[in-house]
């Protein structure tokens, strides 16, 4: 699962205007922006199988720390309550905990059963629609489109960022995501690990759209009225 996650992300504009793009991003994807780390520090580890899954080359061998049910968890509650602490916002931070949350739920849609529920623990989860590359792309793209469309509804652009900077980043991302689909599998673990981090720049994309766009006045009055006044 790639552009699933980042469709959540959109979306939660919807519900939490007051979100930027790039901290819900940094939640939706936060387990795999610590997975490539835990890959070159040797905790975690995967493995290129070409033939795997329909849709990826790559095993799951061991990664309790970032996909575990119980660990994403305790990420959830961390970055939340980092987030909520910081914004004085328990509603900000039970939107952050949630989108942390949903990438280990979405994951397990897709990953055949490579996910542990906790460290050490023998059972593991996965509904392995990997193994249908129609199911797989209806789904992900389906999510992914309609949370660019709730997030594109509730902002609008104040200046010309806001607008190509969207429209380059929703690209980008497909772009990405169909390399990984329909490209060559990766050479090495290492170039996994070194990608993965690469996603750190996607969260300063997402930081750098918001700021060139507003919430509408729609989105706004529902949740937080107070906003419309500073
Ligand atoms: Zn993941």
């Amino acid at each position: 699962m790639f552009i699933g996650h980042f469709g959540l992300a959109f979306a939660s504009k919807r519900i939490a205007p007051r979100l930027s793009l790039g901290t819900a991003f940094l939640a939706a994807q936060f387990i795999d922006l610590l997975w490539p780390t835990l890959l070159l520090l040797g905790m975690e580890t995967v493995r290129i199988a070409p033939g795997a899954t329909v849709v990826t080359p790559l095993v799951f061998d061991h990664y309790p720390i970032s996909h575990s049910l119980v660990a994403v968890l305790g990420w959830a509650v961390l970055l939340g309550g980092a987030v909520g602490a910081m914004r004085r916002s328990t509603r900000l931070g039970a939107v952050v905990a949630s989108l942390v949350l949903s990438h280990w739920l979405l994951d397990a849609i897709v990953h055949v059963p490579d996910l542990p529920l906790a460290p050490g623990f023998g059972t593991l989860v996965g509904f392995g629609l990997w193994n249908s590359l129609p199911a797989t792309l209806a789904i992900e793209v389906l999510v992914f489109a309609v949370g660019v469309w709730l997030y594109s509804v509730s902002t609008r652009a104040v200046d010309r960022t806001g607008r190509f900077a969207l429209i380059g980043l929703v690209a980008f991302l497909a772009l990405i995501y169909l390399g990984n689909l329909f490209g060559p599998p990766p050479a090495q673990v290492r170039d996994i690990a070194w990608a993965g981090h690469a996603q750190w720049l996607l969260v300063l994309w997402g930081y750098w759209v918001d700021a060139h766009r507003q919430s509408t006045p729609a989105t706004l009055m529902p949740a937080a009225p107070a906003a419309l006044h500073h």
